[in-house]
């Protein structure tokens, strides 16, 4: 196998398999900030990206696209259903969220966590040169990093968390919370969405294993110092922008306003169907506000994109019968021939499609329970090139603490929903550019780039940083 120096382990390859018509195998990258971010990096250091392919089964060979070696981890279809479904995505994820919905704890699903994180650091230390920097994402693969460690104890290894870290009382539910905690100090760095989150973290360190931080740092069970950090991901301000300027765009933008009928003011959601999103609470508030009389149809109309997620999983098809029936409801009450109050759309949107939908929104609503970051928050706020436009924002939300000038709101408190989407609507147009331009500015100056080259700095990895600025 090729010896890198850099390495990325995440549980998918930053690509999609298409088959052409003569049945042959390629390649197409798929968009998104991680692999922006991280191919320039990836480039410079000829490094490999470790990943499952996205198929069932067999893995195909390691192979090179656009300058980045690909190394595929097979799952089965057992794994994807235990590990992924199950453990990741049934256990952890709400864990990880509150628990806003209950997290089920299945030992079979566990067992298949481990195998499968075994299985990526197996392949790690195959890929990883001598004294290679190895950056491992996301809850998924929490306990790669200690099992790295003991394949490969000369490597350094960081490990960044994409979602929130929960506070200790409920971390400590999970049944196997000794072998995740240890797998994540098995890095040399642990970065987080936010300060609160490293704190959780570090809390757990001295509660669950007797240890004691001081300040970010924490000295493990082995010795080693492990640095746990808040680094806030966020989007290719660049790109976004430039996608957001182009006249198809503009275009496309100027078309779906027609189609709505011109309205006065559109309201806009973009989330994945899930149950952290906070979908259900902002048709609610939207509900009320047309009932009080605030606001009216044709005036005003929703329009919510809710792309189809884990649908295998109970907990989302719940969901999605009820935000369903929530849709029809309002429709029912408040549409007109030819005018819904509101647009549901269960479907997936391309960038250009979405800076589209960005443009034309004059109040874009975010409102989750707990979310990591929320990027869809930031890339809103990154297509306003005329500075125009209104961001209404949960504050459980880790992109609250990066937008300070959107409408701050409490998304379990309806009658404050309701009153900073009536308040952002309302707003003069004078405060509203005033607090468009300051995020656009604080965006601009922190984005994905700026996080990469902060966690690896953080890393001990100066020279990574220069690679940017070739
Ligand atoms: N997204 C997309 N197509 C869609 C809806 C969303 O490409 O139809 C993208 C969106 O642009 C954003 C990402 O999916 O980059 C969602 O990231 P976010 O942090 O908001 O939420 P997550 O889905 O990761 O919980």
């Amino acid at each position: 196998s090729a010896e890198s120096s850099f390495l990325v382990v995440a549980n998918r390859l930053p690509v999609d398999r298409l088959t052409t018509p003569d049945g042959e195998t390629r390649w197409r990258r798929s968009p998104g900030g991680l692999v922006t971010a991280l191919q320039p990096v990836l480039r410079a250091e000829a490094g490999t990206w470790v990943g499952w392919s996205g198929d069932e089964g067999a893995a195909p060979e390691p192979f090179t696209l656009d300058g980045m070696r690909l190394s595929p981890v097979s799952l089965t279809g057992e794994e994807l259903r235990d590990y992924y479904e199950g453990f990741s995505n049934a256990t952890l994820w709400p864990l990880y969220h509150d628990a806003v919905e209950q997290p089920a704890f299945h030992r079979h699903w566990w067992r298949s966590y481990e195998r499968v994180n075994r299985r990526f650091a197996e392949r790690a230390a195959e890929e990883a040169g001598r004294d290679a920097l190895v950056w491992v994402q996301d809850y998924q693969l929490q306990l790669v990093p200690a099992m790295l460690r003991k394949l490969r104890p000369d490597v350094r290894i960081g490990f960044f968390l994409h979602i929130p870290f929960p506070p200790t009382e409920l971390f400590m539910q999970l049944p196997n919370r000794l072998e995740v905690l240890r797998g994540l100090l098995g890095a040399d760095v642990v970065g987080f969405q936010s300060p609160g989150a490293a704190q959780n973290f570090l809390r757990l360190t001295r509660q669950l294993l007797d240890l004691r931080p001081r300040g970010h740092r924490v000295v493990a069970e082995d010795g080693r110092e492990v640095l746990a950090e808040s680094f806030p991901i966020s989007i290719d301000v660049t790109e976004t922008e430039a996608v957001a300027g182009t006249d198809v765009v503009k275009d496309r933008a100027a078309e779906l306003r027609r189609e709505l009928g011109e309205p006065r003011h559109v309201i806009l959601g973009v989330d994945r169907l899930d149950y952290t999103k906070g979908i259900e609470q902002r048709i609610k508030a939207f509900r009320e506000l047309l009932s009080d009389g605030e606001l009216s149809v044709p005036d005003v109309v929703m329009v919510q994109v809710a792309t189809p997620s884990r649908e295998r999983v109970e907990h989302y098809r719940a969901l999605r019968r009820t935000v369903e029936r929530e849709v029809g409801r309002i429709n029912g009450d408040y549409g007109r021939v030819g005018v819904p109050a509101v647009h549901y759309l269960h479907q997936s949107y391309n960038r250009r499609e979405l800076a589209a939908l960005y443009r034309i929104a004059d109040v874009m609503v975010v409102t989750p329970l707990r979310d990591g970051m929320n990027l869809v928050a930031k890339e809103y706020v990154a297509t306003r090139l005329e500075n125009d436009g209104a961001l209404v924002l949960s504050e459980f939300a880790g992109a609250a603490a990066d937008l300070r000038q959107a409408f701050l709101v409490n998304p379990h408190d309806l009658d404050a929903v309701k009153s900073g989407m009536l308040t952002a609507i309302r707003a003069p147009v004078e405060d509203r550019r005033r607090r468009m331009k300051a995020m656009r500015r604080y965006l601009r100056g922190h984005d994905v780039k700026h996080w990469a080259r902060g966690f690896l700095t953080a890393l001990g990895v100066p020279e990574t940083a220069t690679a940017y600025d070739s």
